[in-house]
């Protein structure tokens, strides 16, 4: 009792993203769990998934820097016609993304932690220090700019 016991060891589950804390049963085998279920192991085989990632990652790249999209934008994008079947496998897509250091998942403008958030999202490209490496690659471009011109 003392001290209480040590936080048990845990990872995102490969599929849907969300955090697996360990088990008993995976003692021998931790290493090689990947999926939190066999849902998410048989959803994985799924190409809509890595539609979703791309293009998750398409239309945050035609965004100007900053902006955020939300995940149903994704959805709407791989079917127009079944995009709501297809939040959540945005939504697991996007924290996928996130826990890749691909994208920020947000909530209120603040991100937020990808496996245990809930709500509305929204999703926008990784954090580059806009305040300090934006201003110093401005800065170069300033520089070089001046060089050639
Ligand atoms: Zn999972």
């Amino acid at each position: 009792m003392a001290g209480g016991s040590p936080a048990l060891p845990s990872k995102p589950c490969a599929h849907c993203g969300r955090p697996i804390v360990w088990r008993r049963k995976w003692e021998r085998c931790w290493d090689e769990v990947r999926y939190c279920s066999d849902a998410c192991r048989r959803a994985r085989k799924s190409a809509r998934h890595d539609s979703l990632e791309r293009a998750i990652l398409a239309l945050i790249a035609e965004r100007r820097p900053g902006a955020s999209i939300c995940p149903s934008e994704a959805a709407r994008a791989v079917s127009p016609e079944a995009w709501r079947e297809l939040m959540e496998p945005a939504r697991q897509a996007a924290r996928r993304l996130a826990l890749a250091g691909e994208i920020l998942i947000t909530q209120g403008g603040r991100p937020v932690d990808p496996g245990t958030f809930k709500g509305p999202i929204r999703l926008r490209a990784a954090a580059r220090r806009d305040e300090d490496r934006g201003v110093e690659d401005a800065d170069v471009h300033g520089v070089f700019d001046d060089v050639v011109g």
